[in-house]
């Protein structure tokens, strides 16, 4: 299954692409005044937002109730933003789709979308940023090294083509929840993440419910603050991934900036979604962090916080010096955090068979030979 569609291309001539606005990534009120200042009535900026969140369309043409003079001058003087070629990389036999993105550099990005069990419903892991520089040593994403940040429209994009691509499949699909587990730390790029979750929820747009978003950190201590304060309404998952500073610090080098004590405190301190708890994702990886005695060390480590945990078998990667655990000793992880009344699943890795599960999000090949950089200099 390949290339799905390109984004129309912006005409020739005129000011360069990059400095022109990329619409994508504007809220409808920017819209607005952004038709208001090229002289044409507000209302239009609305409409212009509903047919590229609402309908994702791709093309200035097909946006039949704009008056041809503002389709014009928007070819001439705006871009469409987001991504520049899609193509669905692979179908998994859990019935996932990876995406492969080609943004507008040649950089690449991946999403996935899985269904639910019976299909009833359907979610989409995004990216946030090309790469990561967090390093956590048991992911691919993080043994690339990172990038560069991902811009809102970009982020944004991936839903509109992951949407598309699942409705033009089956028009009935639902099409709910979003996470952001895909390549990149979301917190360490949280005015794009924090903006997109605000286009995505906009009920004149894609209208998700940000009940059913989940943006996923490995601990950035400032941006949950920052994510908590922009009220945004989605839901925080923590990925823990060890039950001390002394073993997270060995796999999770982040944890030496911002300690476990810390992150903890942040959970405690600050509200994320209203009434939702917030979920603790902890790689169990063999004889490493799996071991009956760490979660013995959990248990009182979360003791107080109205929390789930979400247990994910470690997916080996090649150059990943990590051994997945039997189903034993997952049995046993989830049944001591169980005896303690915390709520647990098991993430039995979608897509494990396309490389698109936790962790496995490469990009391409040709990212792989650029240098690193770390946290540090973000
Ligand atoms: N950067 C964010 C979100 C992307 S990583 C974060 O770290 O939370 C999404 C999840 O994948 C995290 O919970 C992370 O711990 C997990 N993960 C990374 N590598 C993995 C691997 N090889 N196997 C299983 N889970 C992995
Ligand atoms: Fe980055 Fe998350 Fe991978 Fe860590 S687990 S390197 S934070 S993507």
């Amino acid at each position: 299954m390949q290339v799905e569609e390109r984004n129309a291309p912006a005409r020739s001539g005129g000011s360069g692409l990059a400095e022109r606005p990329r619409l994508r990534g504007m809220s409808p009120e920017q819209l607005e005044g952004l038709v208001r200042a090229a002289g044409f009535d507000a209302y239009r900026g609305r409409q212009l937002f509903q047919w590229l969140h609402r309908r994702g369309v791709r093309s200035f043409g097909e946006m039949r109730n704009l008056p041809g003079p503002l389709r014009a001058w928007l070819e001439e003087n705006t871009s469409p933003g987001g991504i520049a070629r899609a193509e669905v990389s692979s179908e998994s036999a859990d019935g996932s789709f990876k995406f492969l993105f080609e943004l507008d550099d040649g950089r690449k990005v991946e999403s996935v979308l899985m269904p639910d069990p019976v299909r009833e419903y359907w979610t989409l892991c995004v990216s946030s940023q090309v790469g990561c520089a967090v390093d956590c040593k048991f992911c691919v994403t993080g043994l690339n090294g990172f990038f560069r940040q991902m811009r809102t429209d970009e982020i944004v994009d991936q839903v509109l083509y992951a949407r598309h691509y699942l409705h033009q499949r089956d028009s009935r699909a639902n099409f709910r929840n979003l996470v952001y587990m895909g390549m990149g730390e979301p917190l360490l790029n949280t005015g794009p993440v924090v903006e997109s979750i605000r286009l995505l929820t906009n009920t004149e747009g894609v209208d998700l419910s940000p009940r059913r978003i989940t943006v996923s950190t490995s601990g950035i201590v400032p941006g949950m603050i920052e994510l908590s304060r922009a009220r945004t309404g989605a839901c925080l998952a923590v990925s823990l991934n060890a039950p001390t500073q002394e073993q997270r610090e060995a796999i999770m080098p982040i944890t030496r900036k911002y300690p476990l004590a810390d992150v903890l405190d942040v959970v405690r301190r600050y509200p994320f979604a209203r009434n939702k708890r917030v979920t603790f994702e902890y790689v169990l990886m063999k004889g490493l962090t799996d071991r009956e005695e760490d979660a013995h060390r959990l248990v009182p480590l979360l003791r107080g916080l109205p929390c789930k945990v979400n247990l994910i078998p470690f997916n080996p990667s090649p150059g990943l010096p990590y051994e997945r655990p039997d189903e034993e000793s997952i049995d046993r992880f989830a049944t001591i955090l169980m005896e303690a009344h915390y709520t647990v699943s098991v993430r039995w890795s979608k897509a494990l068979d396309l490389g698109g599960a936790c962790g496995q999000l490469a990009g391409q090949k040709g990212q792989r030979t650029r240098a690193r950089q770390s946290f540090d200099k973000l």
